[in-house]
């Protein structure tokens, strides 16, 4: 049961996350070229080990513990943590779909700043 990011890391993606994992698991990270052009990064979900540490490291609480920890407006992005995978160009552009089609369904989550749009999924 691997760790997921969610939406408010689209818009924030400050990579605090990736200098506190123990395992380098959070991708992409800024020195990979799909750094730039990618909305928020996300966690491998078979090298993750579950440590934690990239929770309170989070400034807008964008990681769940778990799939099933995820809120149902974050699920479609469990996938696309599961199927981003650095210097694969077909499944970072699955993902950007994913990521895209995520941001189209919640224009009521989208249209709040990052740092408080953890605190409307469960809404
Ligand atoms: S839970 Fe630990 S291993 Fe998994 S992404 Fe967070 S910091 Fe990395
Ligand atoms: S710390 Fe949070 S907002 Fe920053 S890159 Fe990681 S998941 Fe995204």
């Amino acid at each position: 049961m691997a760790f997921i990011i969610t939406d408010p890391c689209i818009t924030t993606k400050d990579t605090a996350c990736v200098d506190v994992c123990p395992v380098d698991c959070i991708h992409p990270r800024k020195d990979e070229p799909e750094f730039e052009q990618s909305p928020m990064l996300f966690i491998h979900p078979e090298e993750c080990i579950d440590c934690g540490a990239c929770v309170p490291a989070c400034p807008v609480s964008a990681i769940y513990d778990s799939p099933d920890a995820t809120p149902a407006s974050q699920q479609d992005l469990v996938d696309a943590n599961a199927k981003y995978r650095a210097g694969d160009a077909g499944a970072f552009a699955e993902v950007q779909n994913i990521v895209n089609a995520h941001i189209s369904a919640h224009p009521e989550l989208m249209n709040i700043p990052g740092t408080e749009r953890a605190a409307a999924h469960q809404s």
